[in-house]
């Protein structure tokens, strides 16, 4: 299997919890084992989900 880096839509549904298949689930964290920028990446796009978030739920509140 050739050596590819993790997607940035991928490392965001990892920090969501929403990887769950082990097939899946096990060669991204191997990966991010093994691989400094993609775990670089990976906290980059864990700031950036929470940030959508953190965004999405003030939207929420200001509905009313
Ligand atoms: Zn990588």
């Amino acid at each position: 299997m050739a050596w590819q880096h993790i997607s940035d839509e991928d490392l965001g549904r990892y920090h969501l919890g929403m990887v769950t298949d082990e097939s899946e689930l096990a060669p991204l964290e191997e990966h991010l084992l093994g691989c400094p920028r993609c775990v670089e990446r990976a906290e980059e796009a864990a700031t950036y989900v929470d940030t959508l978030r953190a965004t999405m739920i003030t939207g929420n509140f200001d509905l009313d």
